[in-house]
């Protein structure tokens, strides 16, 4: 069988789902994780939701957010799920199931699931970038995902925009997070304004209104947001470049000032060959499913 499971450890619940060799979903299964369990608890409501599912297919890729350790398929800790701590995630699976796990953070996940099932997937090499709460970045070049040490690659949010700038939540000042994204747009606003915003949409609404200081707030972010992407197009160069996540919804206000400040910045070469656009809606699920479907291909 050509089928894989994918999982995806969010906050609040475990999704599962198997899908064919084509992406498209053939069964699903999800559990409500409560905000306090322990290790033992919790993987037995992990085994009890992928159960239902496991087949003759080729393996299990899971998906959730870090800290982890992709290489021991360890889950160090959870912010969402208090109480489980260096989680055995892969060894478990494995021994339950006698099929191979693989274990990425999901970010990760997703760039892989938009390389293999997504709008550029015909391309060499896709750089995605996750524009949500913060930003997550992923590298997928032949199929193959670039992980970095341990899973910790390609994280473009944390790449330094303005030396000396915004704190982040990292705790190093300047980071290109700090200044384009749900966290960086409702802070950067905060200091200018004193008005505490709850969420990206209320950001958007005041650019929509006209509200100069959210216009301006958007239009630094947008341009060290470009020069993050510039420094790894220079570094990597991805055929395309791809954005994902929740804040691509309003990219009409962003989207052409982002492209210009890209395309007018790196190596003509580069420019001649690059795509940049959004990409599609690849679930959690279907992009953890990837980490099977990517292997096969080594
Ligand atoms: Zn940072």
């Amino acid at each position: 069988m050509d089928d894989a499971i994918g999982v995806d450890i969010g906050g609040g619940s475990i999704r599962a789902s198997l899908f064919d060799a084509n992406g498209l979903e053939l069964k699903s299964n999800h559990s409500k994780t409560p905000e306090h369990l322990d290790n033992l608890s919790f993987l037995t409501v992990l085994i009890d939701t992928i159960a239902p599912l496991v087949t003759t297919c080729k393996g299990i890729g899971i998906g959730s957010p870090g800290p982890l350790n992709n290489e021991s398929g360890v889950l160090l800790t959870s912010a969402n799920i208090k109480g489980i701590k260096n989680v055995p995630i892969k060894s478990t699976l494995e021994k339950e199931f006698s099929l191979p796990v693989f274990y990425e953070n999901d970010a990760n996940c997703a760039a892989l699931g938009e390389a293999i099932f997504g709008k550029y997937k015909s391309y060499e090499s896709q750089l995605i970038l996750t524009l949500g709460t913060g930003i997550g970045g992923g590298f997928v070049t032949n199929g193959k995902l670039y992980s970095g040490f341990l899973g910790n690659g390609i994280e473009i949010g944390h790449t330094t925009a303005v030396i000396g700038g915004a704190l982040c939540g990292c705790g190093v000042k300047g980071c290109v997070e700090s200044y384009f994204s749900t966290k960086g747009f409702i802070n950067r606003y905060y200091e200018k304004t004193n008005t505490l915003l709850t969420n990206a949409e209320e950001f958007f609404n005041l650019v929509r209104s006209g509200d100069k200081i959210a216009k301006e707030v958007l239009e630094f972010g947008t341009i060290t947001l470009a020069h993050a992407v510039r420094n790894a197009v220079h570094l990597l160069n991805p055929e395309a470049v791809v954005f994902v996540g929740g804040i691509t919804k309003s990219y009409d206000l962003f989207g052409g000032i982002l492209e210009k400040e890209i395309r007018t910045t790196i190596f003509t070469v580069l420019n001649d060959r690059l795509q940049i656009g959004l990409g599609g809606n690849i679930s959690g699920t279907l992009g953890a499913a990837s980490l099977v479907f990517a292997k096969e291909k080594s």
